[in-house]
């Protein structure tokens, strides 16, 4: 795989704890439980995001680092409901801070669940990709949690809603950790943005 050597490089609380805003960066957004870690983790072959998991921390961004020039971004799950609200204003601050500054950010993956998808956190994400001009790659995840007629109706209409509301550009692909189904159709997505 494209993204073996992954390993932890920092946890950020500030935006200004940030490595150096250089070479390219791909972040990981979704609402906490959609199956971020797990995508990670599954795109990387690693166990990347387990350090990243313990709601309540400070931390606000996770970067792994891919080599020199080129780093994943675990970005803080919304909707964990033991997280105070000062915890959470703490987070959108920072994450808009994050987004709205970082020259390196070159593309943003948005993990859904295939059955619960275009959550609050979800548009929010959709709106400031499409103003941003951000491209936006979207993993519907625990697709293997739909049969498979159901699966590519879910598909459809997403997408079909997705392309109406935000735009044709938005690529839109089920995804599976466990099956690895959808794993090298991200993988070169994440290749040809990071240039590799
Ligand atoms: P995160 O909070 O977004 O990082 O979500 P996790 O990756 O921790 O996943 C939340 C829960 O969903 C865990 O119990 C995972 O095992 C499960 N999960 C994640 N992805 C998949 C998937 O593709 N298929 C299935 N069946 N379960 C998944």
């Amino acid at each position: 795989g494209l993204c073996q050597q992954a390993s932890f490089m920092i946890s950020a609380a500030k935006v200004d704890q940030c490595p150096p805003d250089e070479g390219m960066e791909v972040a990981f957004a979704g609402r906490s439980n959609a199956g971020k870690s797990s995508a990670l983790n599954t795109l990387t072959h690693a166990n990347l995001a387990r350090t990243s998991k313990t709601p309540g921390r400070t931390q606000l961004l996770n970067f792994f680092v891919l080599d020199e020039q080129r780093r994943l971004v675990d970005l803080p799950g919304y909707g964990y409901a033991k997280v105070p609200i000062p915890l959470k204003q703490h987070w959108q601050r920072h994450l808009e801070a994050y987004l709205g500054s970082r020259e390196s950010l070159v593309g943003v993956f948005l993990m859904m669940d295939i059955r619960h998808p275009l959550t609050e956190f979800d548009r929010m994400m959709l709106d400031w990709a499409s103003a941003s001009q951000m491209p936006l790659h979207i993993l519907l995840t625990k697709a293997d949690k739909l049969a498979f007629g159901a699966a590519k109706n879910a598909l459809l209409n997403i997408r079909r809603d997705i392309h109406r509301q935000w735009g044709t550009d938005i690529g839109i692909q089920p995804f599976s950790a466990p099956k690895r189904q959808g794993v090298e159709e991200a993988q070169q997505v994440l290749a040809e943005w990071l240039g590799l």
